[in-house]
C-alpha cells in the first residue's frame, strides 16, 4: 500500500544556536499534504528565512507551537509579528501561538523591547498557554505535550493527523515522560546535541535519543540539533547500536514523512 503520508516534515533549522552550516537554530514545519497552512515546532532565528526557501511565506503560518523559551527556539516569533505586519507581504490570517506557561508574558516583554509602537507586538492572534499532559485539538490535528526536564517549562510535543503522528522532543533530558508520549509514534524528532562523551545534563546524545526510540517503539527516529562537535553521520552509527528501526538525519530544508510502522501482528512475527 501506497497511501499518500497525510502530512511532510520540514527541517527548518537542524542545529543550535552556535553558527553551522546547514544546521541552524531549531526550527520545523508540520506540512498537511491536503492543505496550504502549515503549523511550525519551534521557531528560533533563521527559521522564516528557512520557511522561504522551503517555499512558503509568513501568511502561510497558521500556528506556532513553542517547546521552550530558550532563543534559538523561540527568537524568531518577533520576526514573525514583524513580517506579520508588513504591508507590502500577502496578507495574513489568524494567527495560533501554543506554548508552556509563560508564553503570553515572553511575547509581552519582547514586543516592549522593541518599543511600545514596534511592530513586534502580534495582530490577529491567540496565545494558548498549556500545561504539561494538555490535549488540543484543532479540527483534524490533534497535539499532545509532556515535560522534558530540559528547563522548567520545557515542553515536547507529539501531533497526530490523519492516521499518522509525529512526536518533537524539543529540547530534552532522558526522561520517561518524553518516551511515553512517543509511544508508538510514526516519526520521532529527537534532539540530539552532544556526543555521547561529552553529553551535558537536560540535553540527549545519540545514544540516548536511541534509548527513549527504542523504548517507544517509534516508527523511524529523525536526528536533529546538532552542535558543531556532532557529526550527524557519527550519530547514526552509534544510535544504531541500540535503535534498529529506521534512523533519519536532519539538515536544514530537509523533508521526513511518516514511516508507517510494522503492524503489531507481523512484528510478534518476527523471528
Ligand atoms: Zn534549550
Ligand atoms: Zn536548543
Amino acid at each position: 500500500m501506497t497511501a499518500r503520508p497525510p502530512f511532510t516534515w520540514i527541517v527548518l533549522g537542524s542545529g543550535s544556536i552556535l553558527p553551522r552550516a546547514g544546521h541552524g537554530p531549531a526550527g520545523n514545519a508540520l506540512a498537511p499534504t491536503d492543505a496550504e497552512r502549515v503549523t511550525l515546532f519551534d521557531c528560533g532565528p533563521g527559521t522564516l528565512r528557512s520557511l522561504g526557501a522551503a517555499g512558503f511565506g509568513a501568511h502561510a503560518i497558521e500556528r506556532v507551537v513553542v517547546s521552550h523559551f530558550h532563543p534559538d527556539h523561540c527568537l524568531d516569533l518577533f520576526a514573525l509579528a514583524f513580517a506579520r505586519r508588513n504591508p507590502s507581504g500577502p496578507a495574513c490570517g489568524d494567527l495560533e501561538l501554543v506554548g508552556p506557561r509563560g508564553l503570553a508574558a515572553l511575547l509581552e516583554r519582547g514586543a516592549a523591547t522593541f518599543g511600545t509602537r514596534s511592530w513586534t507586538r502580534f495582530e490577529r492572534t491567540s496565545v494558548v498557554e498549556v500545561e504539561p499532559g494538555e490535549r488540543l485539538e484543532r479540527g483534524a490535528l490533534e497535539l499532545r505535550c509532556a515535560p522534558t526536564r530540559h528547563t522548567p517549562e520545557a515542553l515536547a510535543w507529539r501531533a497526530e493527523l490523519g492516521g499518522c503522528s509525529v512526536t518533537f522532543s524539543g529540547d530534552s533530558g532522558e526522561v520517561e515522560e518524553l518516551a511515553a508520549l512517543a509511544a508508538g509514534t510514526d516519526l520521532f524528532a529527537c534532539e540530539c546535541s552532544f556526543p555521547d562523551d561529552r553529553a551535558v545534563e537536560h540535553h540527549l546524545t545519540p545514544s540516548g535519543a536511541a534509548r527513549i526510540a527504542r523504548a517507544a517503539d517509534v516508527g523511524a527516529l529523525l536526528l536533529t540539533h546538532f552542535y558543531p562537535e556532532l557529526e550527524p553521520e557519527d550519530a547514526r552509527r552509534v544510535a544504531a547500536r541500540t535503535f534498529s528501526g529506521r534512523i533519519e538525519l536532519a539538515h536544514d530544508l530537509s523533508r521526513h514523512v511518516p514511516a508507517p510502522r510494522p503492524s503489531a501482528e507481523r512484528r510478534a512475527a518476527r523471528p
